[in-house]
């Protein structure tokens, strides 16, 4: 990571885990063992039903609240769906979009992502877009040509003004909840590809400023060496995020005061 130009964000994707009555005691035990750590910005997405519990809950902390998905439609008969503009009414701050599951499980193209990454600035609420590559396409190397080609299709119409407020999560679907994770060098090159890309696309400033996470468990034992990369900014964590010590674990992780900071653009 690097502090001086971008954030470390810490996510929190819980997927379709947790009861109201269970997020209460999630965020005490989170707030006594991660503390204030202010240096990172830290994210939990729950379940739809369950973003006002958790605001309520993490209301005296730094915690921001995410969601894990959103309409690409503004408003009208779209049965189930949530809007942005319904997400800003409650104070959402982050959403994640594109992530695996819905890709793989919901259809969900990267025409889709883009139109829901624009959906969501539009109301200045932070998309996480999740990109990566799955097995086959790791195995026959066109890990870097199927990630570019998903954030520069969910990134079209992007303006430069805007970039700054998004973030991106390089998700190896293979990795994710297998315990299987690439190398952090492995890791960092994509997390790096993503940000030549930017800066392709809308020149050094912006790139640097562009917060890059890792995702696909990540745990505490392993998260020291993925953050410790110039070009990994966080973590976006699934099953370790649902215990607040593993989570917290990985919070302190990426105090830069644990590792030595590598600090290149
Ligand atoms: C995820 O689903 O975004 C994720 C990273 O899951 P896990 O940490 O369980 O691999």
């Amino acid at each position: 990571m690097n502090r001086k130009y971008r954030r470390t964000v810490i996510a929190a994707n819980w997927k379709m885990n947790m009861l109201a009555s269970e997020v209460r005691a999630f965020a005490e035990e989170l707030k006594q063992k991660a503390g204030p750590a202010r240096w990172c910005d830290v994210v939990v997405c729950p379940s739809f039903v369950l973003i006002p519990a958790a605001q309520k809950a993490f209301r005296d902390s730094r915690v921001a609240v995410g969601a894990q998905d959103l309409s690409l439609h503004e408003s009208g008969a779209y049965t189930g769906e949530v809007s942005a503009a319904q997400l800003q009414d409650i104070g959402v701050q982050y959403v994640i979009i594109g992530h695996s599951e819905r890709r793989g499980n919901f259809g969900e193209t990267d025409m889709d992502v883009n139109a829901k990454v624009t959906a969501a600035l539009a109301r200045n609420i932070r998309p996480i877009i999740c990109v990566g590559e799955n097995a086959a396409e790791r195995d026959m190397g066109v890990t870097i040509e199927r990630v570019t080609l998903q954030v520069k299709t969910a990134l079209a119409g992007v303006p430069a003004s805007k970039m700054r407020r998004v973030v991106i999560a390089y998700e190896p679907v293979w990795a994710i909840g297998t315990g299987r994770t690439p190398t952090a060098e492995d890791a960092a090159a994509v997390a790096g590809a993503i940000r030549a890309l930017i800066r392709g696309l809308h020149g050094a400033r912006t790139a640097r400023a562009v917060s890059i996470l890792y995702g696909g468990s990540m745990t505490p034992a392993n998260a020291g060496d993925l953050l410790a990369q110039p070009d990994i900014d966080g973590g976006l964590v699934g099953g370790a995020s649902l215990s607040p010590s593993d989570f917290a674990a990985i919070i302190h992780a990426a105090n830069p005061d644990n590792y030595q900071g590598i600090t290149t653009a």
